[in-house]
């Protein structure tokens, strides 16, 4: 099956009892046994749910894996991932990850004696510069928040296959639609599904896929033993949304295509970061490993955070939003919102600058969106004083 066709139908056979092309929704938390020892697959939906199953299913077609598991969030995804290291191991993380993930990993890993190390993976060196005999994980996100910043994930993996280090990717900017972590050596692949695969801003969830066959054991066993599973309602929301993963992601990149050279023309705007800008750092990399550059845009506003202000003050179609990856546009303010949980040293660190703004590019007419765009530019300080 190609990739349109599995999102549509990987997992999602009609139903058996009557024939209903879309996966019924389960809404029920246990299941008849027709006598002690002897169920039908089914016992109680913790463990496993039907409609839960056509999802995890699908995740797993998507993203070339053997086994898909559905949580209750991203972040719930992230931490059965974590979960796999033992008090003494140590994960390193890149640098430029969600802020959520560097939270976790600060405030919830560490407390059960598990080290996290940063590295800025963007050059695989780096990597190898930080190893050392308890690293067990690497985790990494690319593209990645909220710069797009692009690490070479088969140089990545190559180094982790050698030392016998896991590789978790976190694959929610691109989607599976655009890269598949797994076909480029990573052992796991995580997924936020509020984002681009739900697409729809409706539902959160999370999304763990992996080959290794012990992984999966013991990503399975963590799920039920610890519960933080999506309902049946969540897991059919997000079934709907990925069908159309790949209209939708087309026309995202489209879009922010148009956005970005917009902005690189731009007085107003210092920066634009999006991978399929020619110069981009990470855009070779891109290139090399994915099937186009996604829909999200951040630029660095001339004026910093009273200038973001202004702008996202007076921007209409565009809401001022957390979040990414929905049929509407959105903008964001990382410094207050997605990376608040990063002190302001950490944050400049990084690059996030005062002046930055994220846009999630919906996939709305792009005209509107440029108009937005110029709209909330029309009283930039920039204009005023015709600087350039
Ligand atoms: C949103 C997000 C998460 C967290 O997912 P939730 O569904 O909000 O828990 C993790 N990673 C990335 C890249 C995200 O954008």
């Amino acid at each position: 099956m190609k990739f349109e066709t599995k999102l549509i139908h990987a997992g999602q056979e009609p139903d058996e009892a009557t024939g209903s092309v879309n996966v019924p929704v389960y809404q029920t938390s246990t299941f008849k046994q027709d006598a002690i020892g002897r169920d039908r697959g089914w016992e109680y939906s913790r463990s496993g749910n039907p409609t839960r199953k056509a999802l995890e299913d699908c995740a797993a077609a998507l993203e070339g894996g053997k086994y898909g598991f559905a949580f209750a969030s991203g972040m719930a995804a992230e931490t059965a991932v974590l979960n796999l290291l033992e008090p003494g191991d140590a994960v390193i993380a890149g640098e430029d990850i969600y802020g959520g993930t560097y939270r976790l990993l600060e405030k919830v890993v560490k407390k059960t004696g598990v080290e996290a190390l940063y590295a800025d993976l963007k050059n695989p060196e780096n990597l190898k510069k930080k190893l050392k005999k308890n690293v067990k994980l690497v985790w990494l996100e690319s593209p990645a928040n909220p710069l797009l910043s692009v690490c070479d994930l088969a140089a990545i993996a190559e180094i982790c296959k050698k030392k016998k280090i896991l590789l978790a990717a976190d694959n929610t900017f691109a989607t599976p639609y655009f890269q598949n972590p797994l076909a480029l050596g990573a052992d796991i692949v995580v997924h936020s599904s509020t984002k681009y695969l739900g697409g729809h801003s409706d539902v959160v969830g999370g999304l763990v896929v992996t080959s290794n066959e012990e992984l999966g054991k013991r990503i399975k066993f963590y799920q039920n033993a610890c519960g933080a599973i999506p309902g049946p309602w969540d897991a059919w929301l997000t079934l709907r949304g990925i069908k159309t993963l790949a209209v939708r992601m087309k026309r995202h990149e489209e879009n922010a295509f148009a956005i970005a050279w917009f902005l690189r023309e731009r007085p107003e705007a210092l920066k634009v970061f999006f991978p399929g800008l020619p110069e981009h750092p990470g855009h070779e990399t891109a290139k090399k490993q994915m099937r186009g550059f996604g829909g999200m845009v951040s630029f660095e506003i001339r004026g910093g955070y009273k200038a973001a202000y202004e702008f996202t003050r007076r921007l209409r179609i565009f809401s001022l939003a957390d979040s990414l990856g929905g049929v509407e546009s959105l903008a964001c303010y990382p410094p207050v919102q997605t990376h608040a949980s990063l002190s302001e040293k950490e944050r400049l660190k990084r690059g996030i600058n005062p002046g930055l703004v994220r846009l999630s590019v919906g996939i709305e007419n792009k005209t509107d969106l440029l108009e937005d765009l110029k709209r909330a530019f029309r009283c930039h300080k920039s204009q005023v004083s015709g600087h350039k």
